[in-house]
């Protein structure tokens, strides 16, 4: 199948409500072109190189997320034009996101990143920081940001039920922390092998990569 196939099979799928983010990572611009053409228009990189390539050849309505991990020394690079920055994991990065955004004069929708997996290899916040981090934001009064929501990354495993109940962990938290505030309406959750069940948990946002373009040569 073709990536505008793959690309339409999986629209099929997602409930309205769901956006799609296509991971272009380690894929060509001509990858890319080809699922443009097919009508997508939100695309998710992890490096910040490699995002700002892209971004300064391909269209200019494309609509560009970071995904990965930011460093901060990076974030001056991405702040003029990137619409949302998945991973923020501390209060230090938030604060020079909110600095290179004032200076770019943008406010910077941003999502939280929680700690879901059980693997110690991923980043976010834990449970116990998350809560804190939200009322510090809101009292540091950051200007140039706006948090939209949470983004999570389930344990790369085959049980589903692990799964499932780490995607439950991060709902419930979204919808504690989110109460009263309409803006706060992002819940980044699901990749290409568990996005189905990240729908059903009530994810509203999914990344996906290797469904729509195929399996990455690792770098
Ligand atoms: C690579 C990546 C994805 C996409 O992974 P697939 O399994 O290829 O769909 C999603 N989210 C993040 C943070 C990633 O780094």
């Amino acid at each position: 199948m073709s990536i505008s196939e793959k690309l339409q099979q999986i629209v099929k799928t997602l409930p309205p409500g769901v956006t799609l983010v296509a991971v272009s990572k380690t894929k060509s611009e001509d990858d890319i072109m080809k699922a443009y053409t097919a009508g997508q228009r939100v695309f998710g990189e992890n490096k910040v190189q490699e995002l700002v390539g892209k971004w300064e050849v391909l269209p200019k309505d494309i609509q560009w997320h970071m995904i990965g991990h930011l460093q901060r020394n990076k974030v001056k690079y991405i702040a003029g034009f990137v619409t949302l920055i998945h991973g923020v994991d501390s209060l230090r990065l938030l604060r020079e996101i909110n600095k290179r955004a004032a200076q770019a004069d943008r406010i910077q929708d941003c999502l939280l990143q929680v700690h879901i997996a059980s693997e110690s290899t991923k980043f976010g916040f834990d449970q116990a920081e998350i809560a804190e981090a939200m009322e510090i934001i809101k009292a540091k009064q950051l200007p140039n940001i706006r948090v939209r929501g949470l983004m999570g990354m389930a344990t790369f495993t085959e049980d589903q039920a692990q799964v499932r109940g780490e995607f439950r962990f991060l709902k419930s938290l979204f919808d504690a922390l989110g109460k009263g505030d309409e803006t706060f309406n992002i819940l980044s959750m699901g990749m290409s092998g568990d996005y189905l069940l990240a729908i059903e948990e009530g994810s509203t946002m999914v990344r996906l990569g290797s469904s729509i373009f195929g399996s990455r040569n690792t770098p």
